[in-house]
């Protein structure tokens, strides 16, 4: 080759380098760029994640200072709480589900005087152990092992009751046993020592006032019976010496003392009852009793005033309800008679009916109600009447007195058997008080009679329209077929044979029930009488009696007219003559010469065999020898008491068989008296001061057909006169 050949193939290489190195430069470019486009793109990256990490480092470094901050605020509230429940005086710790302790408060350990083994981590019934072991707490009367196993019976109970321990310095200490969520326990130990001293303090003082209050009672007690016996003594002979032949003013002065007596017993009896109800201290005895004969019995009673004020006291008793029921006789008694005494007290015309009744829909339920005709109470007053006290205070009322304690006293009697008083009252017309109680129906040891099924028709005369109606409608009750007359003569224009019998007053000399059984009995068709009468103790006068079957007294009970309607078939059998009667046997037991007279004075008008015992011992020996039909039995005597002395007759009767009655004359007015006369074997508690109508409820009672008449034919006649 040729130099030039070599030149250009030279410059050709060197051409063809030239180009590689170009190429090679320019790739060299392009990955440099790369390489600075990468570079620049993890610088971004760097600052980036730089930026992240800063803030990253920012938060940790807030969140640990929070943390801090948390934590320093946690513990300050535990050392708070802790503080706090370190400086309370009562117990605290708290335990787990295992009943370990986790923690306690000083209080709670200090109980355990520094003991070892009371610290986190022990358990509950280790500590009922360690408390009875080391006699930390006082189990009284109960063995430690039973009081332990108590204690665990009540700490696994979901719920554990309060309990409250004695620790051995006396200190009272009630634990409180709190299951939380998860089963931990919270307990606490209250001491409770100041309320425990307190309450027994309040205990003492309470027994101390009961204490005092029954003395007060007690002397209450003492004093009305204190009053009462002299009391029975003015009452007893006032009354002796009424019936003696007296100047209208020497009646005068009589009368006062022995309406002023009894006033004064009535305000002493409201007043003791009242104090006894407050005091809480009244309580009701129940017993089986005759409700009819109790209404009676009120009745009786009040009966004189009634005639006294010209007013008509009539009973309409429901011929349905039982004869005898349960209940307190007593206080049914006491509310009937401050009621019905009302009643008689604020009318002046007119009538007062007590009405009795099964209310409606109820069996045993009874309803009485009293209604009178009287003055009325205003409306405005009718809410207060029953307050202690609380008079109405108006021109009319300021004339009549009393202690304003009667209905506040027979509000709570009826509240006490379960009942509620109502009153309705139109001013100046009159007024209806009203109560229901629930006697339930006992068993009658002397069932009712029941009238023959052919009594079916029967005239009835009363002038009196709301007495004629209450016995028409108890007529009618019993299905009989009834003609109301105003007079005799209406009575002979409706009489004929279908009627059996008539129902008449005695009221001569315009209503003469005897002289009307009379013409009757003369007559075409003659049909019984038997008479109502407005006078109690009324008997047949000899030879005048023909046709007359018998004398009832008004309101006459539904035993007497049961038993006159049941007997009338039987009419005509002979009677035996009452001279072949022995005359009734009366024993009366009393201490008290005073009331001895004036016992016997009560009864001079009866034809009776009257003898008086001195005291027990005596009445007993007497019963053995007179074999009285009937023994009138003071409570308080010398040597033998009434109640020794009935034990001891009643016991020589248990060998006999017979039973004679035997009614307590008692001065007591306390509560429960009554309960235990009665079971002592008695069977009537009459209270002094004796009262005649009483007394001769008893007689009559216990006179039978076999007795002479109780009425002498002398003071027969003086009555039918
Ligand atoms: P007292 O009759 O002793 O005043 P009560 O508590 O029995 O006391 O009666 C309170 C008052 O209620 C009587 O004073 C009288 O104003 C009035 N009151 C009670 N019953 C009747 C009645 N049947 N008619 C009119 N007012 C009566």
């Amino acid at each position: 080759m040729n130099r030039a050949d070599k030149l250009t193939e030279e410059r050709r290489g060197r051409l063809a380098a030239e180009r590689m190195l170009e190429l090679k430069q320019a790739e060299l470019r392009a990955a440099n760029r790369k390489l600075g486009l990468h570079a620049r793109e993890l610088t971004e990256k760097i600052v980036k994640t730089r930026a992240v990490v800063e803030t990253i480092r920012d938060e940790n470094q807030r969140f640990r200072s929070d943390l801090s901050a948390a934590n320093q605020k946690i513990a300050l509230t535990e050392r708070r709480l802790w503080h706090s429940i370190g400086t309370i005086k009562d117990g605290f710790a708290f335990f787990n589900a295992d009943n370990e302790m986790i923690m306690a408060n000083q209080a709670y350990l200090a109980v355990f005087d520094g003991l070892e083994e009371i610290r986190p981590g022990v358990n509950y019934v280790t500590i009922l152990q360690v408390l009875t072991e080391e006699g930390i707490v006082n189990t009284g009367d109960i063995c430690p092992e039973a009081w332990r196993q108590m204690m665990t019976d009540r700490l696994y109970q979901p719920d554990p009751e309060p309990t409250i321990i004695q620790l051995w310095n006396g200190t009272h200490i009630k634990l409180i046993d709190q299951r939380g969520p998860g089963g931990d326990m919270v307990s606490l130990g209250l001491d409770i020592s100041a309320t425990v001293t307190h309450q027994e303090n309040l205990k003492e003082a309470r027994a101390i006032a009961e204490t005092a209050n029954r003395a007060k009672s007690a002397f209450l007690a003492n004093i009305s019976h204190e009053i009462r016996t002299p009391m029975n003594g003015v009452v007893g002979m006032a009354e002796v010496l009424a019936e003696t032949d007296l100047t209208d003013e020497q009646k005068l002065y009589v009368d006062t003392i022995k309406n002023s007596g009894e006033a004064l017993l009535l305000i002493i009896n409201d007043v003791l009852d009242y104090s006894k109800i407050e005091a809480g201290k009244l309580d009701l005895h129940l017993s089986t009793f005759d409700l009819e004969q109790a209404v009676l019995e009120v009745l009786m009673l009040l009966q004189p005033a009634a005639r006294e004020k010209g007013l008509a006291l009539l009973l309409e008793f429901d011929m349905h309800i039982p004869s005898a029921v349960e209940g307190d006789p007593g206080r049914l008694r006491q509310i009937m008679t401050n009621l019905i005494g009302n009643a008689l007290k604020f009318t002046s015309t007119g009538h007062i009916i007590v009405r009795v009744d099964t209310l409606a829909g109820t069996k045993d339920t009874i309803k009485i109600a009293i209604e009178d005709t009287g003055i009325g109470i205003p409306p405005d007053k009718l809410q207060d009447i029953f307050d202690e006290f609380n008079q109405v205070e108006n021109e009319r009322n300021r004339q009549f007195d009393g202690t304003g304690l009667g209905l506040a006293i027979s509000q709570r009697l009826v509240r006490m058997m379960g009942g509620e008083i109502k009153v309705r009252s139109a001013d100046g017309v009159g007024s209806t008080f009203e109560f229901a109680v629930t006697l339930p129906a006992a068993q009658a040891a002397d069932p009712l009679p029941q009238p023959g099924k052919d009594l079916m028709h029967v005239i009835i005369m009363d002038p009196m329209e709301v007495s004629a109606d209450i016995l028409r409608r108890q007529m009618e009750r019993l299905g009989i077929k009834v003609t109301v007359c105003a007079d005799p003569d209406e009575v002979l224009l409706r009489c004929n044979s279908g009627v059996a019998v008539i129902l008449a007053e005695h009221a001569p000399p315009t209503h003469d029930g005897i002289a009307l059984a009379q013409t009757i009995a003369e007559g075409p068709c003659p049909v019984p009488l038997i008479l109502l009468s407005n006078t109690p103790g009324r008997t047949m006068p000899e030879g005048r009696g023909e046709g007359v079957q018998a004398i009832l007294t008004k309101p006459p009970s539904r035993r007497d007219l049961l038993a006159q309607l049941a007997a009338l078939p039987e009419r005509d059998t002979p009677q035996t003559p009452p001279d072949a009667l022995r005359p009734m046997r009366i024993l009366a037991a009393e201490d008290n010469r005073t009331n001895q007279l004036v016992f016997r004075k009560m009864i001079k008008s009866l034809d009776v065999d009257l003898t008086f015992a001195a005291n027990g011992e005596e009445a007993m020996e007497l019963y053995q020898k007179i074999k009285p039909d009937l023994v009138f039995m003071d409570i308080s005597m010398p040597r033998m008491d009434g109640k020794e002395a009935t034990q001891a007759i009643r016991a020589l009767e248990s060998e006999t068989g017979v039973k004679v009655p035997i009614i307590a004359l008692t001065a007591h007015a306390m509560a429960g008296d009554d309960a235990a006369i009665l079971a002592a074997g008695l069977d009537h508690c009459l209270t002094k001061p004796l009262r005649k109508p009483d007394i001769l409820t008893q007689i009559h009672a216990a006179h039978s057909a076999d007795m002479r008449p109780l009425e002498t034919a002398e003071k027969a006649d003086q009555l039918a006169g």
